[in-house]
Formats: C-alpha cells, sequence, structure tokens
C-alpha cells in the first residue's frame, strides 16, 4: 500500500510570485497533483515538479465552477490514494477563501494537512498603492468584508461605518452602489476617502483613489473591474495611488 498522503492548503497571495511564502513554494515543490483556484496566477506552477498535474478548479463569479462539495471529495480521495496534494488559493485560504470547509472536510476524514497562510488581497493590494490598513490616529483597526453575501443579504453597514476601523470590501466592485449607499445611510461622511485596487501587485494593476460619494463613479470611468478591492477610511490619504482620472480613462478608451 501506498504510503498516506497529504494535503497542504496554500494561500498563493495575491498577485506577485515573489510574495509567495517559502513554505508555500516548499510545498509546490514536492507536489504530485495542485488544485488550483483562477485567482492565483500561473507563474506559480514554475516551482511545481514537471510531471506534476494541475488541476482547474475556477470559481470565477458567475461562470461555471466546480462545486465545493466536489473538491472537498476529490482532496479527501487524493490523499487517501497517497498523493501529496496542493491546493491552491488566491490571497491566504481562510479569507473568503473557504479554506476553513475545506480543512474541516480533511479533519472529519482524517486526513493528514496543513494550512500554509498567504497574504490576503486586503493587504497586499493595498501595500501596493501604499495604503497602510492601520495608521496612527487614522485608524483604530481594519473590517475585512465581503460585498458579495450568497443568500443576497447585506453586512452590517451601518455597525461598520460608526466602527471607526479602516474597511476592506473584497468582491465589491459588482455590488459597488449597495455599498456606497448602504455606508452613507449608515452614517459614514460622503467625503470619506476611499479607493479601489484592481489586480494589486500584479503588472495590470489599476487603481483609483477617490470618496465615498464619488467612488462609484469613479471606479466605472477608471474601468476597474473584478478582483479589486474597495477601502474605505482616512489612510486612504496615505496612498501613492496611479490615479486614473476621467480625461486618462477617456484617453485609453479612445487609444483600445
Ligand atoms: N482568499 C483571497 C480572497 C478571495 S475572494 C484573499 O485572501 O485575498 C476574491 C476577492 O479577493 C476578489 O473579488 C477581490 O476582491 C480580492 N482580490 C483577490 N486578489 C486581488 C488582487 N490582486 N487585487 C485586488 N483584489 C484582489
Amino acid at each position: 500500500m501506498k504510503a498516506a498522503g497529504k494535503v497542504f492548503l496554500v494561500g498563493a497571495g495575491p498577485g506577485d510570485v515573489e510574495l509567495l511564502t517559502l513554505k508555500a513554494v516548499r510545498a509546490l515543490e514536492s507536489a504530485d497533483i495542485i488544485l488550483i483556484d483562477d485567482l492565483v496566477n500561473r507563474e506559480v506552477l514554475q516551482f511545481a515538479k514537471r510531471d506534476a498535474k494541475v488541476i482547474e478548479v475556477g470559481k470565477r463569479g458567475g461562470c461555471r465552477s466546480t462545486p465545493q462539495a466536489f473538491i472537498e471529495k476529490l482532496l479527501v480521495k487524493l490523499a487517501k490514494d497517497g498523493e501529496r496534494v496542493v491546493r491552491l488559493k488566491g490571497g491566504d485560504p481562510f479569507v473568503f477563501g473557504r479554506g476553513g470547509e475545506e480543512m474541516l472536510a480533511l479533519r472529519e476524514a482524517g486526513i493528514d494537512y496543513e494550512i500554509v497562510p498567504g497574504i490576503t488581497a486586503g493587504i497586499g493590494a493595498l501595500s501596493a498603492v501604499e495604503i497602510p490598513v492601520t495608521h496612527r490616529n487614522a485608524s483604530h483597526g481594519v473590517s475585512f468584508i465581503t460585498g458579495h453575501l450568497r443568500d443576497g443579504s447585506m453586512p452590517d453597514w451601518r455597525a461598520l461605518a460608526q466602527s471607526g476601523t479602516t474597511l476592506v470590501v473584497y468582491m465589491g466592485v459588482r455590488n459597488i452602489s449597495g455599498i456606497v449607499s448602504g455606508l452613507l445611510q449608515g452614517g459614514l461622511a460622503p467625503d470619506t476617502p476611499a479607493a479601489a485596487v484592481q489586480s494589486g501587485t500584479l503588472p495590470t494593476q489599476r487603481s483609483v483613489v477617490s470618496t465615498l460619494e464619488h467612488l462609484e463613479r469613479d471606479i466605472a470611468s477608471a474601468g476597474i473591474a473584478s478582483p479589486a478591492v474597495l477601502v474605505f477610511g482616512n489612510v486612504v490619504n496615505l496612498a501613492r495611488a496611479i490615479v486614473v482620472t476621467e480625461a486618462e480613462a477617456e484617453a485609453l478608451r479612445n487609444v483600445a
């Protein structure tokens, strides 16, 4: 019988391969099979063995995707077959990554596993435009929020608006108008500094700095789309973003 397998739930960071951890690289180097999400930069596969099998399990919003239950069963089966499996996720596996569900499935099945954390987009993409998530006198903390809840419900925008923390919203671009109106109704000042960063740390990175009341318009004119994080709070004043103004965006559209 083959030796028992093992599953590594690995965070690949926000995009730039240089932001992988050494543990992530070592796990990749030793993997027989790699299950990869579509947000993960394919350049990370340079660390995989030549004969490693790569399975794409994309689930980009709205498109056909591999059902989560199937992924969990597959991880358990492969490990039982004795394979060393790397399950690669964008950012950190435990931040809006369903890593917790996969860990529980492995734990329940008695599979050996290890969690390899990664730099989450809410930190990595913000550093790419020089926005610290906390800053003395500017923010008492940081809240990571999803702008996309499966049942269509919304986070408690009022509580978040009153929290005094930097608000970092994942998966929020498509629902930007709901998020902005929720925060305005919740009492966040219309001139609160706000920004959006798309594909942070990658060569395709785009960003825009704005205010709560103008973010929707500015995101649209800058052509910012998913995957992007939104950030609200005074820390945005520290940004050194490549600001795409309306005029620049227009010029870009004319070139395209
Ligand atoms: N586990 C991931 C998040 C997965 S949810 C993490 O820890 O980062 C997917 C969302 O992450 C995207 O919709 C977007 O909001 C954000 N995201 C992932 N990579 C990003 C990047 N390079 N730049 C900006 N946002 C990103």
